[in-house]
C-alpha cells in the first residue's frame, strides 16, 4: 500500500467512503506504513520482505470481499493466487502475475469463482468497451521517456533520463518499463490472458496525448475506443465498485483541443517489446522475460548496464531458457534460474 497503486487507492476508498479496509502490505517503507495505518484505520499491516505467511494467514481468516494485488514482481503470483482462493473479487495491478502463471490464475479463478478486474489503465478501459467477438483490440502506450531519442544516441540513456514518464507518474521498475516498452510487452500478455485473444490481436499503437487508453475493432467496421485522463484512480475505483460508478470526478478531456494522433512502434527502438509476440505460448520463456527484465532495470538504475544492453541481455536468457511448467514450484525455479543466468549474462557484457 506504500507504492503508487496503493497511495492511490487509499485515496480513491477514502473518497467512497464505503470500504473498511482489514490489512495492507509494505516492503520495505514501515514508517510511511504506521502512518497510513492511523489515517485510514487499518486493522494490520505486514512487511512482506521475508515472508507472506502471515498475510496468507489472514487472508484465509478474513475472507475478504476484495483484496487488490499491487505487489511489484513475480511475489505477485502467489499472492494473485491465494487472493482468488480467499476474496470475491480480485483487483490486479500486477501483471507479472498473468505474464508468468496465467493459465494457473484463470485455473484458480473459475475454480473459486471470483471475479478478476484488471487495474491497468489500458485493460480497464478494454474491459469497459469490450465485446465477445472481437477482430482485435489496441492497446496504447506513452513510447516512454526515451521515445523522440534517436536510436544510436539510447545507449547513452541514463537513469535520470528515463525515470522522467511523459505522461504517467509510477514506481521506477514500471517507469523504466516503459521506456523499454517492456511494460507494453507484458500488457500485450496480460490482454491475451484476461480477454481470450491471441497475441496477434493485439496491437500497440503509441499515442502521445495518453487520452485514448484502449479500442475495440468489431466486424461490422465499428471501432471503439476509451478516452480519460491518464489517472490511475480512475480504473481503480471501477474495480472497486464495479459494475457500478461510485466515483465522482467529473473531469473529462478537451475534444476541441485533443488531435488523436498515433504512431507506429518501431522495431529497431523498442526490440524487447517484440519479443512478448515471440514468447506467447511459453510460459517458461515469459517468466524469464519478466525475472531477466527486473534483473537488468535494477542494474541499469545502478549504472552496471547500458540502457540498450537491457533489450540484448532479457533475449539471451529468454533464448537459453527451456523448460515446462506444470506449477507455482516449477515457475519459481525457472525464475530463480532466469536470475542467474541474467546476472551471468551481465557479468560477462
Ligand atoms: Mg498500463
Amino acid at each position: 500500500m506504500t507504492g503508487s497503486i496503493g497511495l492511490q487507492a487509499l485515496e480513491v476508498i477514502k473518497k467512497l467512503g464505503s470500504f473498511r479496509i482489514l490489512a495492507g502490505t509494505y516492503h520495505t517503507n514501515h514508517n510511511l506504513a504506521q502512518k497510513l495505518a492511523r489515517e485510514f484505520e487499518i486493522a494490520k499491516i505486514l512487511c512482506t520482505k521475508d515472508d507472506y505467511d502471515e498475510l496468507f494467514w489472514l487472508m484465509e481468516h478474513h475472507r475478504p470481499d476484495v483484496t487488490l494485488v499491487c505487489v511489484p514482481g513475480f511475489a505477485s503470483l502467489s499472492v494473485t493466487l491465494k487472493a482468488l482462493q480467499t476474496s470475491r473479487r480480485v483487483l490486479l495491478a500486477s501483471k507479472e502475475a498473468l505474464v508468468c502463471g496465467g493459465w494457473l490464475v484463470k485455473e484458480a479463478k473459475e475454480k473459486n469463482h471470483c471475479e478478476l478486474i484488471p487495474v491497468d489503465s489500458e485493460h480497464s478501459a478494454l474491459m469497459q468497451i469490450y465485446e465477445p467477438e472481437v477482430e482485435k483490440v489496441l492497446l496504447t502506450s506513452s513510447g516512454g521517456a526515451l521515445r523522440d531519442w534517436e536510436i544510436q544516441e539510447l545507449n547513452r540513456a541514463k537513469p535520470e533520463d528515463v525515470l522522467k514518464h511523459p505522461v504517467w507518474k509510477m514506481g521506477k521498475r514500471i517507469t523504466v518499463d516503459s521506456a523499454t516498452m517492456v511494460n507494453k510487452g507484458f500488457e500485450v500478455l496480460e490482454a491475451c490472458e484476461l480477454f481470450q485473444l491471441e497475441a496477434k490481436q493485439v496491437e500497440v499503437l503509441i499515442h502521445r496525448e495518453g487520452l485514448v487508453h484502449a479500442m475495440v475493432f468489431l466486424k461490422d467496421g465499428t471501432v471503439k475506443m476509451h478516452l480519460g485522463f491518464p489517472d490511475m484512480k480512475i480504473p481503480i475505483a471501477y474495480g472497486l465498485t464495479y459494475p457500478k460508478r461510485s466515483f465522482e470526478n467529473k473531469s473529462w478531456p478537451n475534444l476541441i483541443e485533443t488531435t488523436l494522433k498515433f504512431e507506429y512502434v518501431d522495431r529497431e527502438k523498442y526490440p524487447a517489446f517484440y519479443l512478448a509476440y515471440e514468447i506467447e505460448k511459453d510460459y517458461a520463456k515469459r517468466t524469464a522475460y519478466n525475472a531477466a527484465d527486473e534483473v537488468c532495470v535494477e542494474a541499469f538504475l545502478q549504472n552496471r548496464i547500458k540502457f540498450t544492453q537491457i533489450a540484448k541481455v532479457i533475449e539471451k536468457v529468454v533464448e537459453r531458457i527451456e523448460a515446462n511448467p506444470r506449477d507455482l514450484e516449477d515457475l519459481k525455479s525457472i525464475d530463480a534460474e532466469s536470475r542467474r543466468i541474467a546476472e551471468e549474462v551481465i557479468e560477462c557484457l
